[in-house]
């Protein structure tokens, strides 16, 4: 009787050998473990399989009575089935078998199938769909474009067309969103909030590990009534996932904006340029000038991307030492523009990068930013800003000539995934 008893508990409804490689293979032989993505199979020196196979098939509700979120309501069939498995590296395995209320059914389940998807979705487009940041910015009768537009978004991307092709409409369309003094230069560049008769509108949309939120801003349509009584100026209607909202969440995405408008059109005080362009970079991140100027420590900046160095010498001084072999530092207004260009590029990506990472940028180059810079130190830039891997932040470069994009485009060849025309544009998408 008592050996029939335990033979009965210690009963396992095991994974068949079938079944255990059904579920490698349909999780692309990747740990299905939120976050993880570890791989479990590679080559070994094994002469018989020729494999190092480092994953397990865990039981979704266990595979006997005395293992974890066992449930006596399924059939032994079920219980051995593959849809009560999950693939998971060996470390993952343990876990998901010693924690069963952080790893519930529920949650067991929800992570199979968005792991089966994610491997499915690799499969059908070949791509690794990056998880986080803008994936899609949409407009309609936003200056020259007319009519509707949707474009997909890389991690990091190329916009390419001749001059006056909209180049900076697209920036700004996107930079827009970021709100503050990016906003208010796309409103009044456009009238936007006064389009309400041309069906005008924007929409950037944006993911989070498994959500996405879209944000569309058009102007309010007012009737002809209440405008004349009210004679105020023309609202913004909000929309995110398609129900009204009084305020677009500006913190989705913060937006850098190389542009000649840090030196010319921003401020028209100061004179010195690369002091205007400090205050622009105070404004973007909240802060004050002061502190921007502060923060230019040598030691703040021993390892900065394109090698400058800087050297506080007083109220609003700074002395640069440029990565060109020369061995003193100079004061900003003794180096060349491109020199004061890159020195701002390392002053900025340094203090963005100070920031917490839950915040999402996008760098974005505007054609009289980067085309200013030769070939060389275009790709340079290009290269050093796409190897970063930051995981919260994507780029926006603006070429005007085909053969500067294909330059760039060899740089990254392997982590190219599309290209997007549309007017006489071509955004080419990146990993
Ligand atoms: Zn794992």
């Amino acid at each position: 009787m008592t050996d029939h008893t335990l033979t009965k508990e210690d009963k396992r409804d095991d994974f068949s050998q079938l079944t255990r490689e059904l579920l490698a293979k349909r999780s692309g032989y990747i740990c299905a473990y939120p976050g993880c993505k570890r791989m479990t199979v590679a080559g070994s020196d094994d002469r018989k399989s020729g494999l190092t196979m480092t994953g397990v098939a865990a039981h979704i509700t266990a595979a006997s009575k005395k293992g974890p979120r066992y449930d006596p309501d399924m059939s032994a069939e079920e219980r051995a089935g593959e849809t009560n498995g999950i693939w998971a590296c060996q470390i993952h395995g343990k876990f998901i078998d010693d924690n069963p209320s952080k790893c519930s059914v529920d949650k067991l389940r929800r992570w199979k199938a968005q792991h089966e998807k994610w491997v499915f979705d690799r499969v059908e487009s070949g791509v690794e769909l990056f998880n986080r940041g803008v994936c899609r910015l949409s407009f309609g009768n936003v200056g020259k474009f007319s009519g509707d537009f949707a474009i997909p978004f890389g991690r990091n991307n190329v916009l390419v067309g001749v001059n006056e092709s909209g180049k900076t409409t697209f920036c700004q369309i996107l930079s827009a969103f970021s709100g503050g003094d990016h906003w208010k230069q796309f409103n009044d560049r456009f009238s936007f909030s006064k389009q309400s008769e041309n069906h005008a509108y924007i929409q950037l949309s944006h993911q989070s590990d498994n959500t996405t939120t879209a944000i569309r801003l058009s102007p309010q349509v007012l009737s002809d009534g209440r405008r004349k009584a009210e004679n105020t100026r023309q609202r913004i209607h909000i929309e995110i996932n398609s129900c009204p909202s009084p305020d677009w969440p500006r913190s989705l995405i913060r937006v850098l904006y190389f542009d000649t408008q840090l030196y010319h059109m921003h401020y028209s005080e100061p004179k010195d340029t690369f002091v205007k362009a400090l205050r622009y970079l105070a404004n973007v991140l909240g802060t004050d000038e002061d502190l921007v100027w502060d923060s230019l420590r040598e030691e703040l900046f021993t390892s900065s991307i394109f090698g400058n160095r800087f050297r506080r010498t007083g109220h609003r001084k700074v002395e640069i030492l440029v990565p060109d072999g020369r061995p003193f530092f100079l004061p900003h207004r003794g180096l060349s523009f491109t020199e004061q260009q890159m020195a701002f590029l390392d002053i900025t990506l340094k203090l963005a990068s100070c920031g917490s990472r839950n915040e999402n940028w996008i760098y974005v180059f505007d054609t009289t930013f980067f085309q200013r810079l030769d070939q060389q130190r275009k790709s340079y830039v290009f290269k050093r800003l796409t190897e970063l891997d930051r995981s919260n932040v994507q780029t926006l470069f603006c070429l005007n000539s085909i053969e500067d994009t294909e330059v760039l485009k060899n740089i990254q060849s392997d982590k190219w995934v599309n290209a997007e025309h549309f007017g006489d544009l071509t955004l080419h998408s990146f990993l």
